[in-house]
């Protein structure tokens, strides 16, 4: 049966889907540091705080002037129509109208500016996490996970940026409401509003509470959630090997589980509000009961009047709804703290790779490519260095082919080159500057790497072709694709060089893909061109074919060439053959062969006419 791929890559190493809440000092500072970001739109920030204080402070007159009403309609009546009291009411009730419409206008105010700051924070955000993400090593990349990486820049990201709407504006508006409400309902009648705001302490503290269950339920909920996209995201993107291994029930119960476990956890939340909803709910009724009892028995006693008795009923309805969000207040100061910690992680990830602060152009003269002394060893890979002693020196028009057993280091050789990583010691040198002292971008245009596993955009071909130099003229694409032994194949299709090629080029062949990538890297004209074993799909006879056209384009670069199949690099001008990291022979395909070596093994294997070696094993 096929292994559980998911858990062996979150156990790989580092990952993001693994949610703690921060520490109280980190998550301090963390809520300062997006208190700081929302600050860089004062104007808006001021707009929506000053909004947000009068709608509140509007809305608490609208208890007093409803009380108000009530006792000047009872002074009509009383007066059977008396036209003072009837125009103090009509005052009141327009009063009441105004106070209304402005409340609702600086509410609206309040909405639009703190969304938009939300927005603007967001945004800001969102860009310099995709410009860090382009940024980061591959070795950062070998130790997290994809779909975390997406979930923080969706989940975490939105944490951080409802916290303006969610966090601090509903700390002026409930400071407001409740502090000055409270303050109201004392100062009108002492035991009237104790009994309103009775209700008060056990709706706050029961709302914090299950905010925060919700909340730790939610970080739980989304490692779960998370767990369950990767699966998704395993089972679509090897889609083709779960068919191949008949392995759709498999996949299934696979699914079924991660699924069952965010359900269950799903189920619990659910409770948990629904619970919680019904106590606030009785506690609130049973504290309006009481001020009814006691407020009517001082209406009857002549203490206070209705006016007065229906403030308080009005108050309370009010307050309702802003005690109850204190919770949600309480959980967006958490989300933030915990979201922001972790999105700010990143984005202060310092880079293992980029341009050291004296970094120069890299000048090319001659194009010559130098390994001296190179060793390498990848992060968390144990003490055995990946590779060690690797020296040689490639001059333009020489190619250089490398070969070796699987995992001996040929690909990490062409890591090196563009600085997908930095050598752990010696130096890699072109035209005798160091890589690590110019700068990345004048590199990597002059080092082209067509790798193993050929990428391609869904796009058209000649976009895929062009990613490098989108400004190329067709006649440019168009020669790259010649020397790819491409163009007679894409001027074939019903829509030519505009052909989309599907999610990752599913549309094309394994051949016709690796073609495609070598198009697309030979756009850049490197000085120095890297296949790495970016043929192996492509039959002998084209890759001939490809070798040939490509004499001319190769005659003043270097040409590194790494392969399984001998016949694709016996013809290089040096033959490198590495082993546990190390170069263990070297020279030309004659040179190798009289030698008698590992290489001459490898040539008898594959390529010898061998009658006799299959009499011999007979
Ligand atoms: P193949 O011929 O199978 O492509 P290779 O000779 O190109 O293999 P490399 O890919 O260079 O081998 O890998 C060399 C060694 O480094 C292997 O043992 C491999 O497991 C290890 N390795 C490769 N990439 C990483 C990585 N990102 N992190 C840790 N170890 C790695």
């Amino acid at each position: 049966m096929p292994t559980d791929a998911t858990s062996g890559a979150a156990k790989r190493g580092k990952s993001f889907a693994h949610v703690a809440e921060a520490s109280w000092g980190k998550g301090l500072s963390t809520l300062l540091r997006i208190v700081r970001m929302t600050l860089r739109h004062p104007w808006q920030v001021a707009i929506t705080l000053v909004s947000t204080f009068i709608a509140a402070t509007l809305q608490l007159f609208i208890p007093r002037l409803l009380g108000r009403a009530i006792d000047q309609a009872q002074g009509v009546m009383a007066a059977s129509g008396g036209t003072v009291a009837e125009q103090a009411l009509w005052h009141t009730a327009l009063t009441l109208l105004v106070v209304s419409i402005l409340r609702g206008l600086f509410t609206m105010a309040q909405n639009y500016y703190g969304e938009a700051v939300g927005h603007q924070t967001g945004y800001e955000l969102r860009l310099a996490f995709y410009e860090k993400i382009q940024r980061l090593s591959f070795s950062y990349h070998d130790k997290v996970h994809t779909g975390d990486l997406i979930t923080l820049g969706l989940l975490d990201l939105d944490g951080v940026r409802m916290f303006f709407a969610t966090g601090i504006l509903r700390v002026v508006l409930l400071g407001v409401l409740i502090g000055v409400g409270a303050y109201l309902l004392i100062s009108t009648d002492l035991v009237l509003g104790l009994l309103s705001l009775s209700f008060v302490p056990f709706v706050a503290w029961r709302s914090s509470v299950t905010q925060l269950r919700l909340r730790s339920t939610w970080l739980t909920l989304q490692e779960r959630l998370s767990v369950l996209s990767r699966v998704m995201d395993e089972n679509l993107g090897g889609i083709r090997v779960v068919r191949a291994f008949a392995a759709q029930r498999h996949e299934l119960k696979k699914f079924d589980r991660a699924k069952q476990a965010a359900l269950e956890l799903a189920n619990e939340r659910v409770d948990i509000r629904v619970s919680n909803t019904s106590a606030m709910n009785f506690s609130f009724l049973a504290a309006m009961g009481l001020v009814l009892w006691f407020g009517g028995q001082k209406v009857i006693a002549g203490q206070i009047s209705v006016g007065t008795l229906a403030q308080f009923l009005t108050f309370m309805t009010i307050l309702q709804m802003p005690v109850r969000q204190l919770g949600l207040m309480v959980n967006s100061f958490a989300r933030a703290s915990t979201c922001g910690t972790r999105l700010f992680e990143l984005l202060d990830t310092e880079l293992d790779i980029e341009d050291a602060p004296d970094a120069r152009e890299l000048v090319i003269s001659e194009g010559v490519l130098r390994f001296d002394n190179v060793g390498f060893r990848y992060e968390g890979a144990g003490d055995r260095p990946t590779l060690s002693g690797i020296s040689f020196e490639a001059r333009p028009g020489e190619t250089i082919g490398i070969v070796g057993p699987p995992g001996s280091g040929k690909s990490t050789i062409a890591h090196l080159i563009p600085r997908f990583y930095d050598v752990t010691s010696g130096a890699i040198t072109i035209d005798g500057q160091d890589i690590r002292e110019v700068t990345l971008q004048s590199l990597r245009k002059v080092v082209g790497v067509v790798q193993q596993d050929a990428f391609l955009f869904t796009t058209s071909i000649e976009n895929n072709i062009a990613y490098g130099n989108p400004w190329a003229r067709e006649t440019r694409i168009g020669q790259a694709a010649e020397y790819a032994q491409l163009h007679n194949y894409i001027i074939g299709l019903p829509a030519g060089y505009t052909t989309v090629v599907g999610e990752r080029g599913a549309s094309l062949s394994g051949g016709q893909r690796q073609r495609l990538t070598i198009a697309r890297s030979l756009m850049l004209r490197p000085s120095v061109l890297v296949f790495d074993d970016s043929t192996a799909a492509i039959d002998a006879g084209t890759e001939q074919r490809i070798r040939a056209a490509m004499k001319r384009f190769a005659r003043d670069r270097v040409t590194l060439i790494i392969s399984h199949r001998l016949s694709s690099l016996m013809h290089a001008d040096q033959i490198l053959f590495v082993e546990g990291g190390r170069i263990v022979e070297r020279g030309t395909h004659e040179e190798l062969l009289a030698l008698g070596g590992r290489y001459r093994a490898l040539y008898d294997l594959q390529l010898r006419p061998d009658d006799d070696r299959l009499e011999g094993a007979a």
